[in-house]
């Protein structure tokens, strides 16, 4: 059995798919058709690099099995389908599709592998993280999960914002990340609160600060009501603001006075999440900002242009887009010179 593996194995790698070309056997495709067939049912994405590679960040929902590895075609051998095949650059995969296909499988090869996926801003299980500290040298990491929600770890403490594995294509792994000592919940639409995520991050001694109808819903934890304010340690406070949409198209998503934005700051580095917002004139307001958060997505926040302007008026020193979904990006860090502005996978 081995012997014959061994020489589908090298048939394969000297003829490329047992004496056919690879444009028959093996398509070699683009990012977005690569992840159009690698979401389909019954397809199996291979990730052919090294274990240590994969750890350190792949396609969600791929496996892995390097085929540098000298047990790779046994391991191949019980797959067959359609598999869609990549790596870092493109030519480990190409090998590893040539022996897929030779097995029968129909196989698609990620051109440009991994490094093209992320050139895209396709997601990848690794997390974005940022680092800043704080004016008495304390460290703030912001960890970009997904959409609305932010993984804060900061002197020893993990603080969640609007945590939510309801998210499509959500690939946060929840369970293994800390207990929350702080989790902050804006507000009830399900792209910000998941009772079931809150519940599996927080303890009894968690400090569970939402807005008066999660409370309700969850059925525990502290109602900030806008313009609240909580200290919760002589380094950390929390102030609920106002988050609410002003075009006359959008007042149904976030009535005036219901949801919350917060300012948390940290060791004095006041941090925005502006939450389900567009621009309100209680922004005006908000003081020095040193991080802001804020949405960008229609119909439910704001257009780029809208981001642009609330940015340009608040002077955040990092800026965050968030809660950004579809929407295309580009050019906005251009129009806001003197921000640094930092796309993170928060889609
Ligand atoms: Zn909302
Ligand atoms: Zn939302």
């Amino acid at each position: 059995m081995k012997e014959t593996l061994m020489l589908t194995f090298f048939a394969a790698l000297l003829s490329g798919c047992g004496g056919g070309t690879d444009k028959e056997c093996v398509k070699t495709v683009g990012v977005d058709e690569f992840a159009n067939i690698a979401t389909q049912s019954g397809v199996r994405t291979l990730d052919v690099r090294t274990p240590q590679e994969y750890a350190e960040g792949h396609i969600a929902g791929a496996e892995n099995i390097d085929v540098k590895d000298t047990g790779f075609a046994e391991r191949i051998s019980g797959i067959n389908g359609t598999v869609a095949v990549y790596c870092r650059g493109g030519k480990r995969s190409l090998t590893a599709a040539r022996l897929l296909a030779a097995n029968g499988c129909t196989v698609y090869n990620l051109n440009g592998g991994i490094m093209a996926w992320k050139k895209a801003r396709r997601p990848t299980t690794t997390v974005e993280t940022d680092v800043f500290e704080t004016r008495n040298g304390k460290l703030v990491k912001l960890h970009a999960l997904k959409h609305s929600s932010i993984r804060i770890e900061y002197d020893g403490r993990e603080i969640l914002v609007d945590p939510c594995a309801k998210l499509p294509n959500c690939t946060v792994d929840y369970a293994s990340l800390p207990k929350a000592d702080i989790i902050l919940v804006t507000h009830e639409h399900f792209d910000h609160f998941d009772s079931a995520t809150v519940s599996l991050l927080a303890t009894t001694k968690t400090r569970l600060l939402m807005n008066r109808r999660c409370v309700d819903l969850y059925g525990s934890g502290t109602a900030l009501a806008n313009g609240d304010k909580i200290r919760l340690a002589d380094d950390i406070s929390v102030e609920a603001v106002p988050a609410y949409n002003t075009s006359a198209d959008r007042l149904q998503f976030h009535p005036q006075g219901r949801d919350n934005g917060y300012v948390l700051t940290l060791d004095g580095l006041r941090i925005y999440i502006a939450g389900d917002t567009e621009e309100i004139p209680e922004m005006a307001n908000l003081g020095h900002i040193d991080i802001a958060f804020l949405p960008c997505n229609l119909p439910f926040t704001m257009t780029t242009a809208q981001l642009v302007a609330v940015a340009g008026k608040l002077k955040p020193t990092v800026l965050f887009p968030y809660h950004y979904s579809e929407t295309d990006l580009t050019g906005v860090a251009e129009q806001l010179p003197g921000i640094d502005v930092r796309v993170r996978h928060y889609e």
